[in-house]
């Protein structure tokens, strides 16, 4: 009998901390929710201001500069701009060798908003941080200047390149959209953050589609992809979003099952006004 109190007393210790436990993991989680509907508010608050005083000077800033946006439908624009802004208050800009200008984030977080319009998770999330650099810049071992890249530290772009390839929209060299298709696959393939399950799990139909193509690039086939893309499947894809977007009507006409199977992906077709195949949900 002596003993029997015992045994209670520990069980009725371990359920008292059990709960309290349970009540700290609770109120982390509401603090958490709370600050985040705040920040959330406040994000809305902010973007709803700047489209109030400044909608006008972005809608000219992006379609002097992206014809993407510029062939959207005025609501599609509204969205677009939206996004844009959401993806800017995201992100920390950081720039090397170069004064910043106030239209370089819009300009670059319109070229991720092109690629992720019809995903509902769109902000590239694992990606705090993109480097805008002045120019072409070595990195690693290699001596090829590079125009962009994608490591875990960030996004990588040459601001020259990046603004002369868009103004050069149609060739099919965009190193924006290049680095943003390897930023969405390592988003949804390698960091997990911020991924998208329609397009994640889309992929692999993608691909059905994709690989032989790749393959034929690689024992020497040409078509209307720039030969580039035969050097890896990660290079393969981007080259496939370059010329997806900006020649868009050619790859539709000579690779249509490619095409289709992009914009099943993507939830998109560029040919079109409204672009999407279903408007997403967010
Ligand atoms: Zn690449």
């Amino acid at each position: 009998m002596v003993g029997k109190g015992r045994p209670k007393t520990r069980i009725f210790t371990l359920m008292s901390s059990a709960t309290s436990n349970m009540l700290t993991i609770g109120i982390v989680l509401l603090v958490f929710f709370v600050i985040r509907r705040r920040r959330r508010w406040y994000q809305r608050n902010k973007i709803d201001q700047l489209l109030q005083t400044r909608q006008v000077d972005y809608d000219s800033l992006l379609s002097g500069y992206n014809p993407y946006y510029k062939s959207l439908a005025r609501e599609g624009r509204d969205r677009f701009l939206k996004r844009v802004l959401l993806f800017v208050q995201s992100k920390r800009f950081e720039y090397i060798h170069m004064e910043s200008q106030e239209s370089m984030p819009l300009l670059i977080s319109a070229a991720a908003v092109q690629l992720t319009y019809g995903l509902d998770h769109f902000l590239l999330d694992y990606f705090s941080t993109i480097y805008v650099v002045s120019n072409k810049y070595t990195y690693g071992l290699t001596a090829t200047p590079y125009e962009g890249h994608v490591s875990q530290d960030g996004i990588y772009l040459s601001w020259v390149d990046f603004t002369r390839e868009y103004a050069e929209y149609g060739d099919g060299q965009n190193v924006g959209l290049h680095e943003m298709a390897h930023a969405l696959t390592y988003v949804n393939f390698t960091a997990h953050e911020g991924r998208d399950p329609t397009f994640h799990d889309a992929f692999v139909h993608f691909s059905a589609v994709a690989r032989p193509v790749y393959e034929r690039m690689k024992a020497g086939d040409t078509n209307i992809l720039n030969s580039y893309a035969a050097t890896n499947y990660q290079e393969f894809w981007a080259v496939c979003i370059e010329t997806f977007f900006e020649r868009s009507a050619d790859f539709s006409n000579r690779l249509p099952e490619l095409y289709t199977a992009l914009c099943t992906l993507l939830n998109q077709d560029p040919l079109t006004t409204e672009k999407f195949l279903k408007v997403p949900t967010t």
